[in-house]
């Protein structure tokens, strides 16, 4: 589904990917593991091709944004960018910590052989993002630092075009229900609200995130009322 001029959204089990489609193509995340061939299919169907994109970000570390990274950097020619907080967890730095938190911890015992079928595979870092690093992509992509969802979390900003992705930094589970980060999943949440009143300062009236329907119109203020 194309949210904006250029920009496409490609849905597979309530995970969203997003599709760049300049003269070069860009991955924003990579859906659950087995989503590539539905990502390839779809940049196919726009008349492109796989070794097109050049470049994959990453909004954060959890399986369901990294699942098929690995079979994507095989597949194509794209270089992989992310936060150096959450890179640490694939160059095997630090321990990938459970993806349940809080009162929720249990569960992470309880569902360990899915959660052990969902795990991403291994895959190299060529590119660590920082706050206010800027990529050529949308004419200039600002990337925001937004912690709290996870420690490397970041939101992707193109002022050019008022539009802004944020991963999972904010969310949409029920239609028309803007959240910020979900604390079954994050970190820390104290962080993660701090990081939606950072992105509620921005000015973007498109907003696509990692759960749930793009909002097309007055983003910005809906993210200031949910601050
Ligand atoms: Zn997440
Ligand atoms: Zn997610």
């Amino acid at each position: 589904m194309e949210v904006a001029p250029q920009v496409y959204q490609i849905t597979r089990m309530m995970c969203n990917v997003f599709l760049v489609a300049e003269e070069e193509l860009t991955l924003i995340d990579t859906g659950w593991r087995g989503s590539a061939r539905r990502i390839l299919d779809s940049v196919q169907k726009l008349g492109r091709s796989p070794e097109e994109i050049t470049l994959i970000i990453i909004t954060h570390h959890h399986p369901d944004h990294t699942g098929s990274l690995a079979e994507l950097k095989r597949l194509t020619n794209a270089k992989v960018a992310l936060h150096k907080a959450d890179a640490q967890y694939f160059t095997g730095k630090l321990k990938e910590p459970p993806l349940f938190k809080g009162w929720y911890r249990p569960l992470n015992l309880l569902l360990w052989p899915i959660l052990l079928f969902l795990r991403p595979k291994p895959a190299d870092v060529d590119i660590i993002l920082e706050d206010g690093d800027e990529l050529p992509e949308l004419g200039g992509l600002r990337v925001i630092h937004t912690p709290g969802h996870t420690p490397g979390s970041i939101s992707l900003f193109s002022p050019k075009r008022r539009l802004i992705f944020t991963g999972d930094t904010t969310a949409c589970f029920l239609p028309g229900r803007l959240s910020g980060p979900l604390r079954i999943f994050s970190f820390d949440m104290a962080q993660g609200r701090e990081s939606v009143e950072k992105l509620a300062q921005l000015e973007f009236d498109i907003l696509c995130m990692g759960h749930g329907s793009a909002v097309t119109q007055g983003a910005r203020e809906k993210v200031q009322k949910l601050v």
